[in-house]
């Protein structure tokens, strides 16, 4: 490798807004041949809000309350819907991929998806589906479901055109999200993805990284920006963390973007193939 061509490479990167950490990344991104995208701030926009809350106001109150202690988006966007003073939780136990448990006002509380309801030990009797394109999360008090918020979460408008640019490279594009089932296909069929998994918890996002490792020609590469993605992020050949995310993902990623558009993996592979050119 030619310093030079490096130092163009890495320079051109930074100008799109792409940090790349090394050498090796920067040689490895072109041999990409499959991208593996987390779903929340990631391909959506990650600021989602509140449409609505299907319970008790008083029980929104106290959901918000317990959510104080979670950095997730869907936490930040009840959080939102609630405007005034909150008691403090306590006994807080975040259980990353699925929701939130803990005390408030004297109540135990859980919030999240169906898998921690399970663990709360309540039975879903209704709203099991929600509509196309909403992320539901339920809300148990005391062992008793007490309601449920639909939340939406937008598509960022540059992701449908990142996943076509990658078609055009040969490059297959999956989804692999915490969210469940519904949610994630309806973003999937919404951008013409070549594969979608759901109400994946971060181990499995690292079993899905290596399948897909194992199946493909060439390289692996995962894009996220949550704690979640983090280890999914290091299995990966090249990670690549979304700027706007959590600190503990572009610590563990190889390229950061630097703007929370999806493209810059194009961008990023594209000059890669172009510095790796000039090397040879
Ligand atoms: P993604 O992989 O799409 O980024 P996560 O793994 O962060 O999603 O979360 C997966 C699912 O867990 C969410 O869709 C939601 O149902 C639930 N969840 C996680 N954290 C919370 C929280 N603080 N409040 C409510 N639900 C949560
Ligand atoms: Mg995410």
């Amino acid at each position: 490798a030619t310093p030079a061509a490096v130092v163009t490479g890495t320079g051109a990167a930074a100008r799109h807004g792409i940090l790349i950490r090394d050498i090796e990344t920067l040689q490895r991104a072109h041999r990409v041949r499959a991208v593996i995208f987390d779903k929340t701030g990631t391909l959506t926009q990650g600021r989602p809000s509140l449409d609505q809350w299907h319970g008790d106001a008083a029980d929104l109150r106290l959901a918000a309350a317990l959510q104080q202690g979670s950095e997730h988006p869907l936490a930040r966007a009840m959080l939102a819907a609630v405007d005034e003073t909150l008691p403090q939780p306590e006994d807080l136990k975040v259980h990353v991929g699925s929701g939130i448990e803990g005390r408030v006002a004297g109540h135990h509380l859980f919030v999240g998806n169906q898998a921690l309801m399970q663990r709360a030990g309540v039975v879903l009797s209704g709203g099991i589906t929600a509509p196309a394109g909403v992320t539901r999360v339920w809300m148990a008090r005391d062992g008793e479901l007490v309601g449920w918020a639909d939340l939406a979460d937008p598509l960022r408008p540059e992701s449908a055109a990142a996943v076509a640019a990658l078609r055009a490279r040969h490059i297959t594009s999956w989804l692999v999200s915490g969210d469940a089932r519904a949610a994630v296909d309806h973003a999937a069929e919404q951008l013409g993805l070549d594969g979608a998994f759901a109400q994946v918890l971060p181990a499995g996002k690292v079993e899905r990284v290596q399948q897909l490792q194992a199946q493909s020609a060439g390289l692996v590469a995962m894009v996220g920006d949550g704690v979640n993605d983090a280890p999914a992020l290091a299995a990966a050949d090249v990670g690549i963390a979304m700027g706007s995310g959590a600190e503990v993902a572009m610590e563990t990623a190889s390229i950061t973007l630097m703007r929370p558009d999806p493209r810059l993996v194009v961008d990023a592979i594209d000059i890669s193939a172009a510095t790796w050119r000039t090397i040879r």
